[in-house]
């Protein structure tokens, strides 16, 4: 649990690579192509993993077989954006606000710890998650960090 500069290209590689096993099981194809830009933030690189291993592989359980999950990476002024983007059955509106909630789960083995944890995780990092979502569309989970300088 070290606070030091990491550069989320590299961490999401790992990450996409990790989670390449999952994916393959389900038949959904992770959708990144490492950007050559920098992304750096200031972090703790097992907890900022542990963040989109989480949010990858909820779009991976939402996702149809076939299914396609979409990792994108920018730089957005003194911000780092990286979004988890799936097609899958989405979020219906009055479930959005106990998102995140300990043991809030819709999924017969679920926890419901995963999103708690990353919601803690990007508030000690000093940033934001959105949840963008349509029922039978799919959803985006954007994760906002500050950048580090
Ligand atoms: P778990 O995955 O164990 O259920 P999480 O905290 O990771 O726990 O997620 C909580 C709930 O949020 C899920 O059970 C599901 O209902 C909903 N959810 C999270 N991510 C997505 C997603 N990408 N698409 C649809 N529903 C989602
Ligand atoms: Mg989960």
């Amino acid at each position: 649990d070290e606070m030091k500069k990491q550069d989320l290209s590299v961490l999401l590689d790992s990450v996409v690579f990790l989670m390449n096993a999952q994916s393959k099981k389900h038949n959904v194809e992770l959708n990144w192509a490492a950007p050559q830009d920098e992304y750096p933030v200031l972090g703790d690189e097992s907890q900022i993993k542990q963040v989109f291993v989480n949010l990858i592989k909820n779009a991976i359980e939402a996702s149809e077989e076939h299914g396609t999950v979409e990792i994108h990476l920018s730089n957005r002024d003194d911000q780092v954006v990286i979004q988890v983007q799936d097609y899958g059955c989405g979020i219906p509106e009055e479930m959005l606000n106990h998102i995140g909630d300990s043991f809030f789960t819709t999924k017969e083995k679920g926890t419901g710890l995963g999103l708690m944890i990353t919601q803690k995780i990007i508030h000690n990092h000093h940033g934001k998650i959105n949840i963008h979502s349509i029922v039978n569309e799919g959803t985006t989970f954007s994760v906002i960090l500050p950048k580090y300088y």
